[in-house]
């Protein structure tokens, strides 16, 4: 979550409105702790105090090895491929979390 910190220091932002997240179904961070976090780093910070964080979980995916085919899964974890139903899929690591867009 360090990433936070440094989009606003790189970005020099002065104030945020909203910042849209992308969160991962396998990510082992809640909204709430970003939450937590975000007023933590804000919390001497005016400008960026009230901002609104926005959530969004992501759908994970698993590449099979067999038909190159990526499958989408829901909440349960795959076991394999929704094409071939070959056994032979990894899953396709995305970061667990990342800032979409920052309103100022
Ligand atoms: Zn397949």
């Amino acid at each position: 979550m360090e990433i936070l910190g440094k989009v606003i220091k790189e970005n020099k932002i002065t104030k945020i409105k909203k910042i849209n997240f992308e969160i991962s179904s396998i990510a082992n961070i809640e909204p709430l702790s970003i939450e937590f976090y975000y007023n933590f780093l804000a919390k001497d910070n005016k400008a960026l105090k009230n901002a609104k964080l926005l959530f969004k979980k992501t759908k994970m995916k698993a590449k099979c090895k067999d038909c190159n085919k990526i499958s989408e899964m829901e909440d349960i974890f795959l076991t394999h491929c929704l094409n071939c139903s070959s056994k032979n899929i990894r899953v396709v690591k995305s970061d667990e979390i990342k800032i979409l867009s920052i309103e100022t």
